[in-house]
């Protein structure tokens, strides 16, 4: 059987935010939840396309022209579970943009979380100095 992976390579380059001010990242968290493509439209996993052989010798897939594609979406649940199932080629394109909305929002939320992880720490360091003015 011959596989072929549509593996997603999101790679995420992470920003320096720490030279941002706190309204500009602010108004960029504001644009990142702004940006979300429809949540009701996200599927999690891969789509791959394969191609078969029958079995039987006198087939032109036993000389190489194998049958197909046909197309399947595999998901990992866990460490040692996967689960998938066929997709009718005519939800193919449907499949391809919902997992592509996945990773969108996957991205936009790992945004937002980088930017609030450095909203926290201003925070915290604002706090202490105060406290040390305080004193
Ligand atoms: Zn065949």
């Amino acid at each position: 059987m011959y596989l072929v992976y549509y593996s997603y390579s999101h790679v995420q380059v992470r920003e320096n935010l720490s030279k941002l001010s706190t309204l500009a990242l602010r108004n960029r968290r504001e644009g990142l939840t702004k940006l979300l493509p429809p949540l009701g439209e996200t599927l999690r996993g891969s789509l791959m396309e394969r191609y078969l052989t029958c079995g039987n010798p006198d087939c032109k897939c036993a000389r190489g022209e194998r049958h197909g594609p046909t197309w399947y979406l595999s998901v990992t649940l866990d460490q040692s579970h996967r689960t998938g199932c066929t997709v009718p080629a005519d939800q193919v394109e449907q499949v391809r943009r919902w997992i592509e909305n996945y990773h969108r929002v996957k991205e936009r939320l790992e945004k937002i979380s980088d930017i609030n992880r450095e909203l926290l720490y201003r925070q915290k360091t604002r706090n202490k100095s105060k406290k040390k003015a305080q004193n």
